[in-house]
């Protein structure tokens, strides 16, 4: 496996390796890489063998001035070795001035849906996803690009971006990895305490319920939230973001759950934020 720091050697590697063999997959992470990750690269891996590409870049524009960038979980040779086994030829992890050079003044913001969910209680973290997932677009010129469900609002403004640039990457999305107790794995669970590791489990819980009422026939996103509000008011130690239900192209709320309604929900808990999703049937 090739580990490069430069958009110009990830280029080179990705139109070589399209002309003699196929098409390109690109998984985008911020490293600290756990099993969903591993999920993202074996699916990119089936679908183009030999020709995955996996970024690790924590990106400083997707983080708010009073959040984690600074002690965002770095673990790159555990990353390399977790890469490569899962099926990536090659590792991009550029430098912070490689992706904004000195004066960096272009940026990539989809309007609207920025200000929907996790945008809306972090102004300004969809337009670094969209700006550095833009750049990687560009760098990399992948074909498949794949992202997981568990960021479903982030899935959400890239797909709008794709459309309007006209890229010609698609967007391959994969389910939810979770730990056996259902937790969703995530880079920042590291963060959690004993105790909080278990008040975490409130997110899951309450996507588990909803999913069965919703099961069971009840549709009403009025009914539906207020059912999930109480499961949180039970575990008053997990503060609620938001919960809501909501199409899942435009991140507006419905007041009908349907096939395909996002039913999402974003906490804190200690000092640790934490997201968790359905897409209903
Ligand atoms: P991150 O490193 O947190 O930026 O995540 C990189 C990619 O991995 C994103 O597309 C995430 O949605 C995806 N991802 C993170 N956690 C999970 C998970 N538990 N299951 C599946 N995909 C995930």
């Amino acid at each position: 496996m090739k580990i490069v720091r430069t958009v110009v050697e990830l280029r080179e590697w990705s139109r070589t390796l399209r002309t003699t063999a196929g098409p390109i997959a690109l998984v985008p992470t911020m490293g600290a890489l756990h099993a969903g990750h591993a999920s993202l690269m074996r699916a990119a891996a089936s679908a183009a063998p030999g020709r995955v590409a996996i970024s690790i870049f924590v990106n400083p524009t997707q983080f708010g001035p009073n959040e984690d960038f600074a002690r965002y979980p770095r673990s790159f040779e555990a990353d390399c070795a977790l890469a490569e086994s899962s099926g990536a030829g090659l590792v991009f992890a550029p430098s912070v001035e490689e992706l904004y050079p000195n004066g960096a003044a272009t940026f990539v913001e989809v309007e609207g849906l920025s200000n929907r969910l996790d945008g809306l209680s972090r102004p300004g973290h969809f337009r670094g996803v969209a700006t550095v997932v833009a750049k990687l677009f560009i760098a990399a010129e992948p074909d498949l690009a794949f992202f997981g469900q568990k960021d479903a609002a982030q899935v959400a403004v890239l797909r709008r971006m794709v459309c309007d640039l006209r890229l010609s990457t698609r967007l391959v999305v994969c389910p939810i990895v979770r730990e056996p107790d259902g937790l969703a794995l995530s880079s920042r669970n590291v963060y959690l305490s004993a105790d909080e590791r278990g008040q975490a489990l409130t997110l899951s819980r309450t996507v588990r319920h909803i999913e069965s009422l919703v099961a069971a026939g009840q549709r009403s996103a009025s009914v539906l939230i207020r059912e999930a509000r109480k499961l949180f008011a039970a575990e008053p130690a997990v503060r609620v973001d938001y919960i809501e239900l909501v199409d899942w192209s435009t991140l507006l709320p419905v007041d009908t759950a349907t096939p395909g309604t996002l039913f999402a929900v974003a906490a804190s808990v200690g000092n640790t934020r934490l997201i968790d999703n359905t897409i209903l049937r």
